[in-house]
Formats: C-alpha cells, sequence, structure tokens
C-alpha cells in the first residue's frame, strides 16, 4: 500500500494511465543532406498541423469557439513562411531540424516577451508551445490525450496542472494520484470540484506502475493499492458502494435551513472558480458564494480580460445566483497561480512575493478594471469585494480609496451600481490575524482562508509533500487564530465567514460553531455533507468539545480527540 495525501474524498478503482513528462533534449547534429533533413521537418509540422487542426474541431465542439481558435492559431503560426522559411535557411546551412526549430522559435519568444503589449507577450507562450509539440515529432514522442482516455482510468502524474484538469472528462477518470501537491493545491480543489477521488504526493509513484496496472485509491484516507490481491478489491468495492449509499442518503438534506441541532440558523456557501460554477452551485443547494476565486478568469484566457469581459463574467454569476450574496475576490495570483501573459518575474519566494493585492495596487490601472467591473456587476445583485493576502491596514484603506473613486467615476456617467457595496478582507496571513482587531475596524466582513493562513502561521509551503506532516489547520496555533479572528470579528460587529478548505472539514465544524463563525464557504459538492453535520451539534455540545481541545498541547492529541467525538 502506498500512503499519500487524501485530496478528494471517494473510492476509484480503475486501470492506470500514466502521463508522463519526457525529456526534449537532443544531440545538435550537423547534416549532411539538407534536403532528407527538410523532408523530416516538413513531416513534423504537417503532422502537428493535422492533429491541431482535428483538436481544435474537438473543441469547438466540446467547449467553445474561442478556445478552437487558439489551437488553430498554433498551426497557422508554424506554417507562416517567417517561421518555417527561417528555419529551412538554418537546415540548409547545415543545421538539424531540431536545433533550427529551437533557435527560431527561441528568437521570436524572446522578441515578444519583451514587448509591453500584452497580446505580443502571449504570442510568446503560444510560440513556447508550438515549439515543443513540433519538438516532440522530431523526436518521436507520443503524448497522452487526456480526454480520449476509456472509461474507468486513473491517471497518475507528477503533477495535475489546471490545464490537465480541464481535459479531463469526468465520467472516464475514476481517480486521480500524482507525486506533488498539497491538500489545498488548486489541482485538488479541482479534482474535488469534479468529484474524482485523488491523493496527491505519493512520492516516486510515476515510476513505481506500468500503464494497465489496475488501482485501487482511497480518497478519504490517503491510500492507494497497486494490482490487489482479491481480498482487498472486494473490500474496497463494498467500500465504494457504502460511500455513494452515504453521499445519496445526503439527498435529505436538499432544500434544508442550515441549521445547528439548536435549530440557530448558519450560513453555508460556495466557493466557485468560474461563472458557470454559479450554476453548480445552485445545482449543490448552495446558498451563496463566499469565495469566486476571479484569477481563473485570467488564467484561462489569453490576454487580460477587459472591463467588459469582466463584467459579463461577474454579471452572468451574479444573476444566476439570483439575489444570493456573491462575494468577488478580487486577483490573487503569485504563489502556485501563474498567468502567463502577465509575465510574472520569477522569485525566490513565491508565496512570500509581489502578489495578490501587492501586486494589484502596484497595477492599478489593471486593478481598476477588475474592481470597475465587479462594482458594476453590483447593479444585479447582491456583490461584494473581498480582498486577498492582506497583510496591512494600509492595504485596505487603499483598496477602499479605489473603489471610492470608481463608485464616483460610474455616478457621474450615470451607471447604475450598488452604492452600499461591502468591501471585506480574507484573512489569510499571520499578520493580518494578529491585526485583526485594527483590520476589522476597516473592514464590512471577514473570510478566514484557512489554506495559506495554516501555510502562513506554520511556515510551511502547502504543496511541499516533505512538510505535509505539518500543515494542518488542527494545529493549536492555526486554531488560536482562528478564534481570535472569530472574536475581532465579533467584537467589532463585522459577519465572519471561512472560505478555506477547513469550513467543510466535519472535525472543524463544531469548533466553528463554538467560535462562533457566521458563514461557511465550501466546495459546492460538499454542501449537503456541510448541512448534515452541522445540524448534528448544539452549541453547548460543541463548546464542551471546544474546551476541551483548545487546552491540548499538540495537532495529534487534538485530532484524536475530534475523531473519537465526531458524528458521521
Ligand atoms: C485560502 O487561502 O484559504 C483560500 C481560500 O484561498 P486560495 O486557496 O485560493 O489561496
Ligand atoms: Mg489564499
Amino acid at each position: 500500500m502506498y500512503k499519500g495525501i487524501a485530496a478528494s474524498r471517494g473510492i476509484g478503482i480503475g486501470s492506470i494511465c500514466r502521463i508522463i513528462e519526457h525529456d526534449l533534449s537532443f544531440e545538435s547534429k550537423k547534416i549532411d543532406d539538407p534536403a532528407t533533413e527538410k523532408e523530416r521537418f516538413h513531416k513534423a509540422i504537417s503532422d502537428f498541423v493535422d492533429e491541431t487542426n482535428a483538436m481544435a474541431e474537438d473543441v469547438r465542439k466540446r467547449i467553445g469557439p474561442k478556445e478552437a481558435e487558439i489551437l488553430q492559431g498554433h498551426a497557422v503560426m508554424i506554417s507562416d513562411p517567417a517561421m518555417s522559411g527561417e528555419m529551412d535557411k538554418m537546415i540548409d546551412q547545415g543545421q538539424c531540424a531540431e536545433t533550427a526549430l529551437t533557435a527560431v522559435c527561441d528568437m521570436f519568444i524572446n522578441m515578444f516577451s519583451q514587448m509591453d503589449d500584452e497580446m505580443m507577450k502571449q504570442r510568446a507562450s503560444d510560440i513556447s508551445d508550438v515549439k515543443v509539440s513540433v519538438l516532440k515529432k522530431l523526436l518521436g514522442i507520443q503524448d497522452i490525450d487526456i480526454s480520449k482516455v476509456a472509461p474507468g482510468t486513473v491517471l497518475v502524474c507528477k503533477d495535475l496542472t489546471p490545464s490537465m484538469t480541464s481535459q479531463i472528462i469526468k465520467e472516464n477518470v475514476t481517480g486521480i494520484i500524482t507525486e506533488i501537491g498539497g491538500k489545498t493545491s488548486h489541482s485538488a480543489i479541482l479534482a474535488r470540484a469534479l468529484e474524482i477521488p485523488a491523493v496527491l504526493s505519493v512520492p516516486g509513484i510515476v515510476d513505481e506502475v506500468k500503464d494497465k496496472d489496475t488501482a485501487i485509491i482511497d480518497g478519504t484516507e490517503g491510500d492507494v493499492f497497486i494490482n490487489p490481491d482479491g481480498e482487498v478489491l472486494s473490500k474496497y468495492m463494498l467500500k465504494r458502494e457504502e460511500f455513494i449509499r452515504k453521499q445519496s442518503e445526503l439527498k435529505t438534506f436538499i432544500g434544508k435551513e442550515t441549521v445547528n441541532a439548536d435549530g440557530t440558523k448558519l450560513e453555508l456557501f460556495c466557493n466557485i472558480g468560474t461563472p458557470k460554477d454559479a450554476k453548480k452551485a445552485i445545482e449543490c443547494d448552495g446558498e451563496g458564494i463566499g469565495l469566486f476565486r476571479s484569477e481563473f478568469l485570467f488564467m484561462d484566457n489569453t490576454h487580460l480580460p477587459t472591463e467588459d469581459e469582466q463584467f459579463e463574467a461577474y454579471k452572468e454569476a451574479v444573476q444566476t445566483m439570483d439575489g444570493k450574496c456573491v462575494i468577488i475576490r478580487t486577483l490573487d495570483i503569485g504563489g502556485d497561480k501563474d498567468i502567463p501573459y502577465l509575465g510574472l518575474e520569477k522569485e525566490e519566494n513565491p508565496f512570500l512575493g509581489y502578489r495578490a493585492v501587492r501586486y494589484c495596487l502596484g497595477n492599478q490601472d489593471m486593478y481598476k478594471t477588475q474592481l470597475r467591473a465587479i462594482i458594476r456587476a453590483s447593479a444585479f445583485g447582491k456583490v461584494k469585494i473581498m480582498v486577498p493576502l492582506v497583510t496591512t491596514v494600509d492595504e485596505v484603506r487603499s483598496v477602499k480609496a479605489l473603489v471610492g473613486e470608481i463608485k464616483e467615476n460610474l455616478s457621474s456617467e450615470g451607471i447604475d451600481f450598488d452604492k452600499n457595496i461591502e468591501v471585506g478582507c480574507m484573512i489569510e496571513t499571520a499578520s493580518a490575524s494578529l491585526i485583526a482587531d485594527l483590520l476589522a475596524k476597516e473592514a464590512d466582513f471577514f473570510s478566514i482562508g484557512t489554506n495559506d493562513l495554516t501555510q502562513y502561521t506554520m511556515s510551511v509551503d502547502r504543496g511541499n509533500p516533505k512538510v505535509a506532516y505539518l500543515y494542518s489547520s488542527f494545529q493549536p496555533s492555526v486554531l488560536r487564530s482562528i478564534k481570535y479572528i472569530i472574536e475581532c470579528g465579533k467584537k467589532a460587529g463585522i459577519p465572519v465567514g471561512m472560505c478555506g478548505e477547513a469550513a467543510a472539514d466535519p472535525l472543524m465544524i463544531p469548533l466553528l460553531m463554538s467560535f462562533g463563525l457566521d458563514e461557511y464557504s465550501v466546495n459546492p459538492v460538499l454542501v449537503l455533507t456541510a448541512r448534515c453535520i452541522i445540524s448534528k451539534w448544539s452549541k453547548a455540545e460543541a463548546d464542551t468539545l471546544t474546551e476541551k481541545v483548545m487546552a491540548m498541547d499538540t495537532e495529534v492529541e487534538i485530532v484524536a480527540a475530534l475523531k473519537e467525538a465526531a458524528k458521521e
């Protein structure tokens, strides 16, 4: 049995398909038959063009014309004589096709990436994609098309990038195993959204397994079995049935209010990444959106989305929620979230660097465009603005000043918006937690981001498997921090929510209830589970348990006590 991080619940049983990262190094050879080399080169290009056009056709049907155009653009680009002509010239001068391709592409990549225009910068990453694809053809490397894997497939890879996840067809993938990534890495969050069992951070797993091996994934416990014997297989088949049965029992909570055992009403919101996810939130019976991760709108794009493009996206989510609250978090990039066309500088410590609100306040034109789009969307429902990665009072004041300025402009332009739109902050850094009393005077609401709060409180990279044993929201330091943030919010009379993954953790829920959390924001697929757990605890019971665990010294003791008291 292999042990990893339990990242997405459920049992998956299926046949392995490995996604291998290939070595693209080659020997730069001198050639003496340019005609034959050019033939080999043009064959690689025409194979690439044919495959790309076929893929574009498929994407047009499955996803949309805009996405298909990007792929078609790649096919056109490599056929452009300005590029392929230069490569031919180098081959004529005795360079091998791989060298000619790399040299010419790199020249264009350098040229485009130095331009100020975002569209031009994007060309650099397009050329880089094309270079890698044609190089693979020349080196005879065959890539797996994730969208074409057979039903019952278990994907095994080093890491699952958001672009890989977007190719997954949920019905065909029964499980995911990776070598890196933690419970709150974005790949884990996406796997949960797709409801595919996933175990992450299993060291060396890609080399340990073969294609077509049978795998069992227990995404609830973090266990993986490869080619299990009959006894293990039947045990897990039963466990899978049991999991599915419990999930369907939760359906009795559909349409019910979220109340604890005393009948006290709590708010149960959803975390989403795209406007389409708002539909999922409604289907799953979410009562609002507690976190709209707006950066996905930027990450899934080839250019900086314009004010109108953003406005349409926010408006779509707001209209889908039909009067229910939608908290839109402003751009939270950096750390593990890159946006290639922004050309962010590589940093030694990206999680401690120029990211989120820091980047936004340093790039005010871009930030004002986003804030304007969000504020305009507030004319269509209940919208709130949320600022990520706050560490100082000044940051909140600066954002509020920008919001004030934009509101004045919109008023003078006669554009409708909610005059009382609220500005709240995420409390997800150690600094924000320690000055929660000061921030509570500035912010209209708090939302605790435990994914980062745990990382920054414990000084532990949230995606690094070597230190994953320290990454727990049940560490006494993190629990004290959560308790203090809620107390400060309550004292100042502002609502406090939680949008980190801990808000849906059945072991955490009684503690949050006792601390007085107002709003729980969870992955849509976990709404019913959270509602069920909340319904089982009275405030008095939650208080007794909380008093007991808050007096404990270690995370291990705390988790053991919470497991013992857990109500299934
Ligand atoms: C968090 O940090 O808890 C959070 C919700 O934000 P993200 O996971 O997007 O960093
Ligand atoms: Mg965060």
